[in-house]
């Protein structure tokens, strides 16, 4: 169902730019696919198995690059369709690589800290071949993080020699960039402020609401927060909070952090609400910053932002798309929103290939340029043809990647 969402969004923009078949046929298709099946001793002795993907869509315009997630729903379907947005975000702001995406279908909650190195241990084996600095670099994503990268970047340099720049979103200790924690969610909180602006809404004293408080809608509502602008409504694994007045965004980080289940619930001084209340809730902006197919037609309905911007990756279906903006909603599309994140892993693996770092405020400093750069042509090109910013962004990551593979030949 997810690649045929995407396929949806990609063709739609195929159509009006007047590709022909066979390119299109080309755009769809991932170039490599890799299934493994990952089985690891457990705690107690008995042998888990859990299915792994690694899919490369295309690097027409430079080696693959997309995160890695854990998670029980994961399927080739879903890592299908998120590794043709990496080719179509990392286009969109023009950082010189191509798409791809893992995942491991598994809960990393019922996994022990040693389960858990085990399998990101025995993945790396089964897929070292198939990875590489100039190859495909992976990243964290949806419930995987910088210890994550450390165990894969040591297991696959135990193939192929000391490879820092094989994964990116590192720790600092490790050959990681300063600024790509908050990367993502500067990205999104950039994009947020632009469109608000666009839209004559003033960031100061705008209410959003942000669904999933983990690194990207905890690293947007800080940065927008600090703006003046108001959360007003929150949500994640846990549950849904609402408060008319505004969280402080800090204290609810705290909370979170210290929370065994990491979750937002149980903040002091906030009214538990649901998720249709929290989509329904009274706000300028609704970052949808957890998982994909959340905004569905349902939801479309009883949407009042008058700005989505997505930090969650495929967040939003084509036919609760279709609805919103019909209703004049403007959607700041994933693959513009999110590429805070892929952008600073450019910067991080060029640091690792030049053994030379940056401050945080020269990674800040290029990032927002990008970022800007990437939200203009994307606002203009929307507004001299009356696209929505979905297709605008989808029409210029295509005329990308379509020039690159011309250029390279069939
Ligand atoms: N997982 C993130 C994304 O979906 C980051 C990918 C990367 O840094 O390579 O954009």
């Amino acid at each position: 169902m997810a690649f045929e969402d995407t396929l949806r969004y990609l063709s739609h923009a195929t159509s009006i730019m007047g590709v022909s078949s066979r390119i299109e046929q080309l755009l769809m298709t991932p170039t490599r696919q890799l299934k493994v099946e990952v089985a690891i001793e457990m705690d107690n002795g008995s042998v888990g198995v859990f299915e792994g993907f690694r899919i490369q869509h295309n690097n027409a315009r430079g080696p693959c690059k997309g995160g890695l997630r854990f998670h029980h729903e994961v399927d080739g379907d879903e890592v299908n369709a998120l590794a043709s947005l990496m080719t179509w975000k990392t286009a969109v702001v023009g950082i010189p690589y191509g798409g791809a995406k893992g995942g491991v279908q598994v809960d990393p909650r019922k996994l022990s800290v040693r389960e858990l190195e085990r399998l990101t241990r025995k993945f790396t084996d089964q897929i070292h071949f198939f990875i590489g600095p100039d190859v495909d670099i992976p990243a964290p994503d949806v419930n995987t993080d910088g210890q994550t990268m450390a165990w894969i970047m040591d297991q696959y340099s135990k193939y192929h020699g000391h490879s820092p720049a094989v994964v990116t979103g590192k720790p600092i200790e490790l050959a990681g960039s300063h600024g790509r924690v908050a990367a993502t969610g500067r990205g999104v909180a950039l994009c947020a402020m632009w469109a608000l602006r666009d839209l004559g809404i003033d960031v100061e004293g705008a209410r959003f609401a942000v669904q999933g408080f983990g690194n990207v809608g905890s690293w947007a509502a800080r940065l927008l927060a600090e703006h003046g602008a108001l959360l007003v409504a929150v949500g994640d694994h846990g549950g849904y909070l609402e408060n008319p007045e505004g969280f402080d965004v800090e204290a609810l980080v705290r909370h979170v952090d210290a929370s065994p289940s990491r979750s937002v619930v149980g903040f002091p001084g906030s009214d538990t609400s649901s998720l249709e209340a929290f989509l329904a809730s009274d706000v300028d902006c609704l970052i949808p910053a957890a998982l994909g197919g959340v905004i569905d037609n349902a939801a479309a309905e009883t949407i009042r932002a008058k700005l989505i911007v997505e930090g969650a990756n495929g967040p939003t279906k084509p036919d609760a798309h279709e609805r919103l903006i019909a209703r004049d909603v403007m959607i700041i599309p994933d693959i513009l929103a999110n590429a805070g994140g892929v952008t600073c892993s450019y910067f991080e693996w060029v640091q690792n290939n030049q053994r030379f770092y940056w401050t945080e405020e020269e990674v800040n400093g290029r990032l927002e340029p990008i970022m800007r750069r990437a939200y203009d042509s994307t606002a203009a090109l929307a507004r001299s043809k009356h696209f929505d910013h979905r297709t605008a962004a989808f029409v210029i990551a295509i005329r990308e990647v379509g020039k690159a593979t011309a250029l390279r030949g069939v």
